[in-house]
């Protein structure tokens, strides 16, 4: 089971590459295993192309590490933070990708203009506190945030992204589609002010997207 999900693990850091995401080894992905209290996470600083599944260490959920030779993430303690609190979460993912940064830095939400966005995130895409790292802070301002919001992304104030997802796959996407949608929103902004969508027409494609969109046995 754990060597299945350090592989999972290992194979999505290259999305983070292929879609832009990272520069050098600033982004992350973790995933929890099924029915232990431990997730598995890059180590830091090691660079994409050189990660192994056997390079992915295990953490328990207060970010000690359990397994593995190198060091984890330096951002083990924000992920393990979720985990511990957001029990329905197995993926977790950080990124300080582009533009959904450049909203970050201004500590702005990105309004819900787009029908992507209402898919996705149900709605606006939040903004959490400003935070350090090393302790708990991250993680509680994660957890604060994304506590009864539908959106699976965080914009950390003056930081970066994080989102989570029932898979680490489902966190990925979100952390791809947050970037997509940040873009698109910061270009709409260049030329006037985006239109609103309405909030049932939000509900409306939000329930559909989430409900009924794809393919049912690849959930
Ligand atoms: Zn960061």
């Amino acid at each position: 089971m754990i060597e299945e999900l350090r592989e999972t693990v290992c194979r999505l850091h290259a999305e983070l590459v292929r879609y832009n995401l990272v520069a050098w080894t600033a982004g992350n992905v973790s995933g929890r295993v099924p029915g232990e209290d431990l997730f598995v996470i890059k180590p830091s600083g090691v660079s994409y192309d050189d990660l192994t599944p056997e390079s992915i260490v295990v953490c328990d959920l207060d970010g000690n590490l359990v397994e593995g030779s190198l060091a984890p993430s330096s951002d083990t303690a924000a992920h393990a933070y979720v985990y511990r609190h957001m029990p329905e979460v197995n993926g977790v993912v950080h990124t300080h990708s582009t533009y959904a940064s450049a909203w970050a830095a201004r500590g702005e939400a990105i309004p819900c203009v787009l029908t992507a966005m209402a898919d996705e995130f149900g709605g606006d895409i939040p903004v959490g506190p400003f935070a350090l790292i090393g302790g708990d802070d991250i993680g509680k301002g994660i957890v604060e945030t994304l506590t009864g919001h539908r959106s699976p992304a965080v914009l950390m104030r003056n930081h970066g992204v994080f989102t989570i997802g029932e898979s680490p796959k489902a966190a990925v996407k979100a952390a791809v589609m947050c970037e997509d949608v940040a873009r698109t929103v910061h270009v709409s902004r260049q030329l006037g002010e985006p239109v609103p969508i309405a909030r049932d027409d939000v509900d409306s494609l939000y329930d559909r997207y989430q409900n009924v969109y794809g393919q049912r046995s690849h959930r």
